[in-house]
């Protein structure tokens, strides 16, 4: 049984989430805002936690860590379903705004809140990073969007 399903706007693509998340945020980076027009929320689960079906587009493109980011994106709508990183290729960065209840994951962090528009809204009372978190234990999974 998932504990979580999701899909795109257009119902394309559809996925199932088996575990709960790794880590969530909301993400600043530009590039973030290139795709969404402002923070992208976003939970990383194991990638065998996650099932998808639907035809999916890939953009894949280089980040300023040095790591490669793949987007995922449905053709028909448009709508970005999930990333992952060559960084840490076994984890799988979902939209939160795509599951079915997107109230039911919360995020704990904002990130590259540097580079976050003055008009942001950042929840004050979940951790702030300017940049990257800081990077975890080598035995813990964990990545984010960019
Ligand atoms: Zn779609
Ligand atoms: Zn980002």
């Amino acid at each position: 049984m998932p504990l979580r399903t999701g899909r795109c706007l257009c119902g394309a693509v559809t996925f199932k989430l088996t575990a709960e998340p790794i880590v969530s945020r909301i993400c600043w980076c530009r590039d973030c805002q290139h795709i969404s027009a402002n923070g992208t929320v976003n939970a990383v689960f194991s990638a065998d936690a996650f099932e998808v079906q639907g035809q999916l587009t890939e953009y894949a493109k280089k980040a300023d860590s040095g790591n490669t980011i793949a987007r995922l994106f449905c053709p028909t709508c448009g709508s970005h379903v999930y990333g992952h990183t060559s960084l840490r290729p076994n984890l799988r960065v979902i939209r939160v705004g795509a599951l079915d209840d997107p109230s039911s994951i919360a995020p704990k962090q904002n990130i590259w809140t540097a580079s976050a528009p003055d008009w942001a809204c950042l929840d004050q009372s979940i951790e702030q990073v300017a940049g990257q978190s800081a990077p975890p234990p080598p035995d813990v999974p964990e990545a984010s969007s960019r």
